[in-house]
């Protein structure tokens, strides 16, 4: 009995060992067909990913966070939730020309009727200026609405974003103020004049396509460095990029008051006002667009040009009468949607806002958001959308009702 035990006993424990062995074989396997293990890796990369879009490049943090880690986890990011999963990027507190391309492409397809957008020409480094519609195409009244003109306040551009997300909502589902206001007005935006501005403060060099333009970036970066405009290493002075991708500042750069503006001497990553007005792409293709639609009979109500720092509203180009009154309450009607401070002192010259008012009779308005510096943090997105919520919508209604 005793000798019978022992010798079905090891037996027995082999069979044990076994079968362990071919379950724990079995369960790995299903774990990587089935994936929730991969899911969680996806989840961790994205989390990663926000977390490093809520970082700012800092004076100290520089292009550190625009690492290629962070190029190579965007796209692969990119390929993984892009546009198939059906997401919107505009909560990205580092938001790309990619991302808005993705944004636009899926804005279309979720308002068809309400939506449309197209490329009104091309950057200095070959990038798309797109400007959309909300609301229809054929309205005869537009209120226009431009951002990211400078590279590092691309923040502006999610704004606008998930501004025109929240207004095309509310229209869809019937909101009577939303849907009502596209039945009298369509909302025209250039969400990214400075895609290469973006990019270049983003991504760094390596974001540029031209070898031409690369190499002149770099010969920028000596003179200003030289100048003692900014002494910084180059990867931590171009997240501080302003300009577009020829070193002109595209907000100097408008064919009002250009004559008066002194600025830099030469091309700068800011405050260079080009050899000429106009002398930029960009600016051409926006004051171009603008002028296209006035010479259609279309009628600009207003111009809305979103910018960033400082929490604080410009309007001031030397307008007296009647314009001055309406500039002042327009200023106004602002701050009291934002609670940003009315600033009365005239804004520098040669800006877009300065052109429409000056050359074009269209009231403008330049709006700054965010506090501290540019780039700013990504966390700071979410509150600057707040205390935009209301804008385009007291906008409109004073508008609809004038
Ligand atoms: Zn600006």
């Amino acid at each position: 009995m005793t000798k019978k035990q022992n010798t079905i006993k090891p037996y027995l424990l082999w069979v044990l060992l076994l079968c362990a062995l071919l379950l724990s074989s079995c369960v790995a396997q299903a774990v990587q067909e089935t994936g929730p293990e991969s899911g969680t890796e996806t989840l961790t990369r994205d989390t990663e990913e926000q977390t490093r879009d809520l970082e700012s490049p800092t004076e100290t943090e520089g292009a550190e966070s625009k690492s290629p880690d962070t190029e190579t986890e965007r796209a692969e990011t990119e390929t993984e939730t892009g546009q198939e999963s059906g997401d919107y990027r505009f909560e990205r507190g580092v938001y790309s020309y990619e991302d808005l391309q993705s944004d636009l492409a899926k804005l279309e397809s979720d308002f068809p009727d309400l939506f449309s957008y197209a490329s009104a020409g091309l950057s200095a480094d070959g990038r798309e200026l797109y400007v959309y519609t909300v609301g229809s195409p054929d309205s005869k009244r537009i209120l226009l609405v431009t951002a990211s003109m400078h590279g590092r306040e691309y923040l502006t551009t999610p704004l606008v974003l998930q501004q025109t997300h929240r207004f095309l909502t509310l229209a869809k589902e019937g909101a009577q103020e939303y849907a009502g206001a596209l039945s009298e007005l369509s909302i025209c935006v250039f969400p990214m004049v400075n895609p290469d501005g973006v990019t270049l403060s983003q991504k760094g060099l390596e974001g540029i396509r031209s070898e031409t333009l690369r190499k002149k970036i770099q010969s920028i970066y000596a003179s200003d460095y030289a100048a003692g405009v900014m002494n910084l290493p180059l990867e931590r002075y171009l997240p501080y990029w302003k300009a577009n991708a020829n070193g002109v500042d595209l907000n100097r750069n408008c064919d009002a008051l250009w004559e008066q503006y002194r600025g830099m001497q030469a091309p700068s990553m800011a405050n260079f006002k080009g050899t000429e007005p106009a002398s930029e792409p960009e600016t051409r293709i926006l004051t171009g667009w603008v002028k296209e639609k006035v010479g259609a009979g279309k009628e600009i109500l207003f111009s809305l040009c979103m910018h960033a720092q400082g929490e604080v509203i410009y309007w001031n180009c030397g307008q007296s009468g009647e314009s001055k009154e309406l500039h002042l309450h327009l200023a106004q009607l602002i701050a009291d949607t934002t609670k940003y401070a009315v600033d009365m002192e005239p804004e520098n010259d040669a800006s877009f806002s300065d052109w429409c008012v000056l050359e074009m009779g269209i009231p403008a308005v330049t709006v700054e958001v965010g506090k501290g510096s540019a780039p700013l943090p990504g966390e700071q997105l979410q509150v600057i959308a707040s205390q935009n919520r209301d804008l385009w919508p007291a906008l409109i209604r004073f508008f609809r009702a004038a």
